[in-house]
């Protein structure tokens, strides 16, 4: 491995070119600009926020497109002028890449919460991303992963960032329950990261049976199934008293209301769901038992190295009861299936 190493001149990319449609391109490889580093890319995962914008019912992604924020890979190439804080990066090295970039000088990023920043800009969504052989990012936004992390756990950071996210704003006490509604990626991470902290009890619900079975093998105290027709009272019986804190990681009106009712007086409950654009509120319920309700968008900084120290322990590995891998090639029939509910694995990598 050096400077000199060769690279092709065009590349394979998934790209979006219109909403329902994603096809295999040829495309040039990317040259890493001012501040920028180039990827071979090792693993990229298919976010739920990327099969809204495969439908085109999201106005941050404009086809034609190459999405992908879930990446890691290898470091072939540097660009000029790299900031001071990429001198540990090398050539060769294997990084997990966090996609959020803020514009550096407003309040939000002064606070080092460029997740927040207005004007910040996505890797695969304001430019190109990791769902293709290369791709070129700041180098400021890399961090190097151990030898023993494959390339599947690096792509899981961006996930379980936002996950530690949720736990963190969630407060949970060990000594009382914590709820997690939806066992999707984003619920299954919030049950480890909390997990990860103490033996509370923690119950998580979903409408699968599969995901509520890698529930229970991640530590859930109690797991329910939505679809039940009792399943509100399951969760009562399960939390006497009522969750300290609640979890919604599905978004819904039902779970958005449903996170409310199992709150006990003066409780917190974290939205961090993005399934419907806006539900109903019981605010004068919401007022008269004090419940704060807080909102969690992406992540810190500082939450994607609680999520990367987490990966380095172990928390979390990939595994075939939750992921699937799939080549590159076969990612639009992946978006297909998400969609139409043939694939349930909660999450799925590609390998390009
Ligand atoms: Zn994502
Ligand atoms: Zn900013």
């Amino acid at each position: 491995m050096n400077a000199n190493e060769q690279l092709p001149v065009t590349m394979d990319a998934l790209v979006w070119t219109a909403p329902r449609r994603m096809e295999m391109q040829r495309v040039p490889v990317p040259r890493p600009g001012a501040g920028e580093i180039l990827l071979e890319v090792g693993a990229v995962g298919i976010c739920g926020s990327e099969l809204s914008g495969y439908l085109g019912q999201n106005s941050l992604r404009v086809p034609p497109l190459v999405m992908g924020h879930e990446v890691s890979g290898r470091i072939v190439q540097m660009g000029d002028d790299l900031p001071a804080g990429a001198h540990s990066l090398a050539l060769g090295q294997r990084v997990a890449v966090n996609p959020i970039i803020g514009c550096g000088d407003c309040p939000q990023c002064e606070a080092s919460m460029p997740n927040l920043c207005q004007r910040r800009r996505i890797v695969g969504a304001h430019c190109a991303g990791g769902f293709a052989q290369y791709v070129a990012v700041p180098a400021a936004q890399c961090s190097p992963l151990s030898t023993n992390l494959r390339d599947e756990a690096g792509a899981l950071a961006e996930p379980l960032a936002c996950s530690a996210r949720a736990v963190h704003h969630a407060r949970w006490q060990q000594d009382s329950a914590l709820l997690i509604l939806g066992a999707g990626t984003i619920g299954l991470f919030c049950l480890a990261v909390a997990r990860a902290e103490g033996n509370g009890a923690i119950v998580i619900s979903d409408m699968l049976d599969a995901r509520l079975d890698v529930a229970r093998a991640w530590g859930a105290t109690y797991a329910v199934n939505g679809r039940a027709a009792d399943a509100k009272e399951q969760l009562r019986a399960a939390m006497p008293g009522g969750a300290a804190c609640v979890i919604d990681a599905v978004g819904s009106d039902a779970t958005r209301a449903l996170a409310l009712q199992l709150v006990r007086p003066g409780g917190r409950v974290v939205y961090i769901g993005l399934h419907d654009e806006s539900s109903p509120l019981a605010a004068n319920y919401l007022v008269r038992q004090e419940i704060a309700v807080q909102g969690s968008f992406a992540y810190t900084p500082a939450d994607f190295a609680h999520a990367l120290d987490l990966l380095e322990r172990g928390v979390i590995t990939p595994g075939p009861t939750w992921t699937e891998e799939r080549p590159l090639a076969g990612g639009a029939a992946a978006f297909a299936g998400l969609l139409d509910g043939t694939i349930a694995t909660p999450k799925i990598i590609l390998r390009p």
